[in-house]
């Protein structure tokens, strides 16, 4: 008979040398319950970033003696962290061994193909996550735990050929994961982040995809629950570093983590919420600190977390000349021309406001080209601040009230609309730290 799963994703951040020892108690506690427990792991701390890095200067600067510099960084970048966690000589020897393995593939792949395109981009970036699967599953295997290790593109995990931003293709692919783990009863590690389309290329899901392949994984096969694990006890109700006092939440509906933004990655917080899979996020250091995220039987009313959104940019954009329609869609099409991502957009009869994240650092072209084309354009700083929970028309007004108080500057105030549960103001100060706790106090405290 087959046992009951508990799918487990492990973030970069944790896959640490201290933190590692620390996810195998977590899986051994797992089994020891009688679970088959499934690791669903990211690239090493810092690694995508850095072979995107490797990558875009490639693009600029294609030499074979750069590609040998990469792979020989890489390969030590992983050999510290065997090095410190595999003590066992012969199974350390066997982990470098394969890693050095796949590196030739890597190298062969970059020699191969000299101009670099989002598909062997997508496949080059893969190599993170695979590596970490590697080493995880060797790991386990050390330390007394069967552990074997199916990456992404073996189940296979299908996708669309979006490369860089893929799409789980979900019927065939949970076809393929129950066909694939149903005559496994170990521990398997798989590679998060990452796909395959139908003609065999390698896919991966966008930042932060770990998240998705998790709660595909655990949805797909109807996992007893999915734990996002982290360094942080669960979802916190403020950011601690700004409000000490902040306090980890129970328990938060799907819409709720949804509007949050930051707790599930957009793209996986579907599959859950469509399929009502229990999911957790939990501190791997102290797993009594989580959130529980589900179907609340009664919701109640109020605010849980305070967050905030800094370095934005508000554009003020005016002309009586051009309908409100027209210049939305002008402006909407500079921005898309751009990449620059929009946070927030209001309107009156003859202008627009609109909030941008500013985050590719093309704003500013986005500005001139907006300058020569309307009449009257003006861009200031701003912060977002918001609250997430289930609200009254009435905390919305006092919610305003509270930041005309706090003399912000409000430059575009929160609004009510049916079944609120995120509430959200665009403010331009110099202490946004002050404001967050004063909302704290008055709406969560
Ligand atoms: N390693 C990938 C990234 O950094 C996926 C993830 O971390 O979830 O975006
Ligand atoms: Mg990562």
């Amino acid at each position: 008979m087959h046992k009951k799963i508990i799918v487990n994703k492990f973030g970069g951040g944790i896959l640490t040398k201290d933190l590692i020892p620390v996810i195998k108690k977590r899986i051994k506690e797992q089994t020891t319950r009688g679970y088959q427990s499934i690791a669903v792991v990211s690239a090493m701390p810092k690694m995508t970033d850095y072979i995107l890095l490797f990558l875009n200067n490639l693009k600029e600067n294609y030499s074979a003696e750069i590609i040998k510099t990469f792979i020989s960084d890489i390969f030590s970048k992983h050999e510290q962290i065997i090095n410190d966690l595999i003590l066992d000589i012969d199974l350390q020897k066997k982990t470098k061994l394969e890693l050095l393995k796949n590196l030739e593939n890597l190298e062969k792949d970059l020699n191969n193909k000299k101009n670099i395109s989002n598909d062997l981009e997508d496949k080059v970036v893969a190599y993170g996550e695979k590596l970490s699967a590697i080493i995880l599953t060797h790991y386990l295997n050390a330390s007394g735990i069967q552990a074997q290790k199916i990456l992404a593109e073996e189940i296979p995990i299908i996708t669309d050929n979006n490369f860089k931003n893929a799409n789980i293709v979900y019927q065939v692919s949970e076809v393929n994961i129950n066909k694939k783990l149903s005559k496994i009863d170990d521990v398997v590690v798989i590679s998060g982040f990452t796909g395959k389309t139908i003609t065999g290329e390698i896919t991966t899901l966008g930042r932060g995809g770990t998240d998705t392949t998790a709660c595909f994984v655990g949805t797909a096969l109807k996992a007893e629950k999915i734990i996002l694990w982290k360094d942080v006890g669960g979802v916190l109700s403020a950011d601690p570093k700004i409000v000490p006092e902040a306090e980890t939440i129970p328990i938060i509906s799907y819409l709720e983590a949804e509007e949050s933004g930051k707790i599930i990655h957009d793209k996986a917080i579907q599959y859950v919420k469509m399929f009502k899979t229990p999911i957790e996020i939990a501190s791997i250091s102290d797993p009594k600190k989580n959130t529980k995220v589900g179907l609340i039987k009664k919701q109640e009313k109020g605010a849980k977390i305070v967050s905030l959104k800094k370095d934005l940019s508000l554009l003020l954009i005016t002309d009586e000349n051009i309908k409100v329609n027209d210049l939305l869609l002008m402006v909407s099409e500079i921005f898309i021309k751009y990449k620059v991502e929009i946070t927030l957009i209001s309107n009156t009869r003859y202008s627009l406001q609109l909030v941008a994240n500013n985050s590719n650092g093309q704003l500013d072209k986005v500005y001139e080209e907006l300058k020569g084309k309307v009449n009257k354009i003006e861009m200031v700083n701003a912060s977002m601040v918001f609250l997430v929970g289930w609200f009254h028309a009435k905390d919305v007004s006092n919610f305003n009230d509270l930041l005309v108080k706090l003399k912000t500057d409000l430059l575009i105030s929160a609004f009510y609309y049916e079944n609120c549960y995120r509430m959200e103001a665009v403010i331009r100060t110099d202490n946004i730290n002050k404001v967050v706790k004063a909302i704290y106090k008055k709406f969560i405290k």
